[in-house]
């Protein structure tokens, strides 16, 4: 058995997306939503339209850069004022539709393997991390594999303040993995945040279904269970 990317010391991970499977999570808590939305009619298109709101924000928040503002409070901020309500009262929503109604979902929506692939990467002697624009603990115990992480850290965190694709948050989760950046290989779904990210901190990338860029060092794999592949290939 030959390792394909012998070079790599440390594997960094994006989870939403890559971890679990976007597609069958939007189905479920498409229904969530609809249900709610059944007992509260009145309340529904002003619930869809501040949960979009957010979303739309945080995209728009990709190329900050302060030191003097905190985004996990800009996050809020700019959204809550477009729409006319408190940051406190988005907050609220936010943490409910999006961080904790979803948890009892995530096991089930989890790449096939997952555990497994992840104990085979760790049993390579390489530590691993997750990088995520959200915060990844919660998401990772219910997925089962926190146990499995050295690493964990988020865009929101104050050591890091920006979004992806700066290139920040790779950089400070390699010196957390304690190796070079060079020799870390993350692991995405969206070229243009997790590869353009990765690039920017001088990190190889592997993308999950996406498309890949022009980085010579970024490659695609159809699954997560194609990383083993990479590992250890034939
Ligand atoms: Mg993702």
């Amino acid at each position: 058995m030959t390792d394909a990317l012998g070079s790599t010391k440390a594997v960094l991970f994006d989870l939403d997306g890559t971890l679990y499977r976007l597609a069958p999570m939007r189905r479920r808590m498409l229904l969530e939503l609809l249900r709610w939305g059944a007992v509260h009619p009145l309340a529904f298109p002003g619930l869809m339209g501040r949960l979009r709101e957010f979303r739309t924000a945080r995209e728009g928040l990709r190329d900050f850069a302060r030191d003097d503002q905190s985004l996990d409070e800009v996050q809020y901020e700019v959204p809550a004022s477009r729409l006319g309500i408190s940051p406190d009262e988005l907050r609220g929503l936010v943490q409910e539709w999006m961080f904790e109604r979803p948890l009892p979902f995530l096991a089930r929506a989890a790449w096939p393997g997952l555990r497994e692939i992840l104990v085979g990467l760790r049993s390579t002697g390489r530590p691993l991390g997750v990088f995520s624009d959200y915060d990844p603990d919660r998401k990772l115990e219910a997925l089962g594999v926190r146990d499995l992480f050295d690493v964990t850290l988020a865009a929101t965190d104050a050591e890091v303040n920006r979004f992806k694709p700066h290139p920040l948050g790779f950089i400070v989760g390699a010196e957390r993995l304690g190796v070079d950046p060079c020799d870390v290989l993350y692991v995405g779904d969206r070229a243009e945040v997790d590869g353009a990210g990765a690039t920017a901190a001088g990190m190889a990338s592997v993308i999950i279904t996406g498309r890949v860029g022009e980085d010579p060092r970024s490659r695609r794999i159809d699954g997560l269970a194609g990383l083993s592949g990479l590992f250890f290939a034939p």
